[in-house]
């Protein structure tokens, strides 16, 4: 099942299932109200039926408006810790985005007044379905709703000004999510997905997921270990190496360049960029 959330035209929001090219409404405001309301969200998600919406020109908003967490995973491909002069991590680095961060698939990805070093970071997003803790190996799938595409769009200067990363990775609406929720019945093997960024059709970045140096199992378990993961929550999984900061000279984004992410199975976000008023 695909699950997005859906802008109406009353300003309102809804989530949505996709079926034949048109978005069915549930009746929940988003995805994230579909997930939390019952451990069975699934089979509700499969049965309900609204009013329904051409896919191609609904307004959509982040599956997920406000996670309950996002957790970021730093250097996690072992391409990117080497352009970025890292050493491979005993350990994943965590780092938190807050809801305001976040933005639609085809929204604007809003560069920030305070700086001219915003740079793109295509990611496999994890999405939680049920609460989890100090689960094992086996549970995972269980707890994973599904999966999605994130841009954990960086300003870079803000997030190398100390030892903590979060003020560079949370800037508001800088960070693209969706272009929906897709459960594990539509995508077999999330561990091997092609991922891929363009900045104005270039391609900048290509990986896969099988690259990861902390996988899919290993980060969900490993964050159940240190508090609750909730339904909604969000986990930003890595990026692999082609940021614009890696490159010599570095590269950064400017107001009118068009963002695309993409992963295998998951569709794409189409972001242009546009300063900060
Ligand atoms: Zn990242």
């Amino acid at each position: 099942m695909r699950l997005v959330t859906l802008r109406r035209e009353d300003g309102t929001t809804r989530a949505g299932r996709v079926e034949d090219g048109e978005i069915v409404e549930l009746p929940f405001e988003d995805v994230g109200a579909l997930l939390s309301h019952h451990p069975e969200w699934e089979r509700v998600a499969a049965e309900e039926r609204g009013p329904t919406h051409d896919l191609a020109t609904a307004g959509l908003a982040q599956p997920i408006l406000f996670p309950p967490k996002i957790i970021g995973v730093g250097l996690n491909y072992v391409s990117h810790i080497q352009e970025m002069g890292n050493e491979t991590p005993k350990h994943p680095i965590l780092f938190a985005k807050y809801a305001r961060a976040l933005t639609g698939p085809r929204d604007p990805i809003v560069l920030p007044r305070v700086s001219d070093k915003v740079d793109w970071e295509v990611e496999l997003a994890i999405v939680i379905g049920q609460e989890a803790r100090h689960i094992h190996p086996h549970e995972v799938t269980r707890v994973v709703a599904g999966y999605s595409i994130i841009n954990d769009v960086s300003v870079r200067d803000w997030q190398m000004r100390t030892g903590q990363f979060l003020s560079g990775k949370t800037f508001e609406r800088s960070t693209p999510l969706g272009p929906a929720l897709v459960t594990h019945g539509e995508l077999l093997y999330p561990g091997e997905l092609e991922v891929q960024c363009e900045v104005d059709g270039e391609v900048v970045q290509q990986g896969n997921t099988s690259d990861l140096l902390f996988g899919i199992v290993e980060l969900v378990c490993y964050l159940s270990q240190i508090f609750t993961l909730d339904p909604g929550d969000v986990i930003a999984t890595g990026t692999p190496s082609g940021v614009g900061a890696g490159r010599k000279p570095p590269v950064f984004l400017k107001p009118g360049q068009v963002v695309r992410t993409s992963i295998e199975g998951l569709g794409e976000l189409v972001n242009p960029c546009v300063a900060e008023e």
